[in-house]
């Protein structure tokens, strides 16, 4: 296991990047830029723990195909996180530092490639244009060639997801088209999918690997020490999403991680993410008010 602090180092390429506490793991010991060129599923998500609440079905993917791997990025240093409990009386300082080997914890446990915490506050990635987040945010996209890419949903409602995901679109979007990814997903975290219309649902099957999935829910005891059991309701939520889903699309799948595919809002000439939201939610309106009328 290699860990370097701050940096991506090999011998002949380096990403610095820009906050000091910045952290790079590689549970399997290669250099830090050969494990992030050879991640085909990125989850990029704010805090620790979401990667392992939205990204399961990515997780499980690279365990049952040879030649895949997961990377995971955790933008902030989840300094404003609430704490109770044991970690009750924790000081900024000593929850980053526990949030950050948690989320290192959930990395080995999951066989991922590459862990990287950028380590922002919540303020910077809120600031459209932060130069550090904008930097470190490009170098990983343009270090790696995923074949799909994890992100939050723009229908999320907690501020410092939609800004992550707003900063990684920008970023997307200032590669070359080509370099692009080929897949780019937003996915249920605060707020969940359910409501999309069928037609804008991408069901993901996070019902494969459940022991996995609930020792990567559990490794983050900082979280759901205090009565929040994001362990139970991320289970929850995917085995009712499977159970109250009319498709046929899934296969039987035990459990469903809801997304919307945000592909389109990457490519030039696509629509913007207010629009592409915008006629989600119309679609979700039309559909509510079209059964009602056929009962009146
Ligand atoms: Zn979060």
């Amino acid at each position: 296991m290699r860990s370097h602090r701050g940096a991506l180092v090999c011998r002949t390429f380096t990403v610095r990047f820009s906050h000091p506490q910045a952290d790079v793991l590689v549970p399997g010991g290669a250099a830090p830029e050969a494990a992030l060129r050879r991640v085909t599923h990125l989850c990029v998500a704010a805090h620790a723990d979401d990667i392992e609440i939205m990204a399961q079905s990515g997780i499980s993917d690279c365990i049952d195909a040879p030649g895949k791997a997961f990377g995971g990025v955790v933008v902030t240093d989840g300094a404003g996180s609430p704490r109770s409990g044991p970690y009750a009386s924790y000081t900024d300082e000593r929850m980053i530092a526990t949030r950050r080997e948690e989320q290192r914890a959930a990395a080995r446990i999951g066989g991922y490639a590459i862990q990287v915490q950028l380590a922002h506050t919540s303020a910077d990635v809120k600031a459209s244009g932060h130069p550090g987040v904008a930097a470190d945010l490009a170098a990983l996209f343009a270090g790696c060639a995923p074949e799909v890419v994890f992100l939050h949903n723009p229908a999320d409602k907690h501020d410092t997801h939609v800004a992550v995901l707003m900063r990684c679109l920008e970023a997307i979007r200032l590669l070359p088209p080509g370099r692009r990814p080929a897949r780019v997903l937003g996915c249920e975290v605060w707020r969940d999918l359910d409501w999309l219309a069928d037609a804008d649902k991408v069901a993901l099957d996070s019902g494969r690997h459940p022991d996995l999935a609930k020792k990567l829910l559990e490794a983050f005891d900082s979280q759901i020490a205090g009565g929040k059991r994001y362990d139970l309701a991320a289970a929850g939520r995917r085995s009712a999403n499977a159970t109250f889903n009319a498709s046929h699309a899934t296969d039987g799948a035990s459990g469903i991680t809801w997304a919307v595919d945000l592909t389109p809002v990457t490519r030039d000439g696509g629509p913007s993410i207010e629009a592409f939201v915008a006629s989600l939610v119309g679609r979700f309106g039309s559909d509510v008010a079209l059964r009602l009328a056929r009962f009146a």
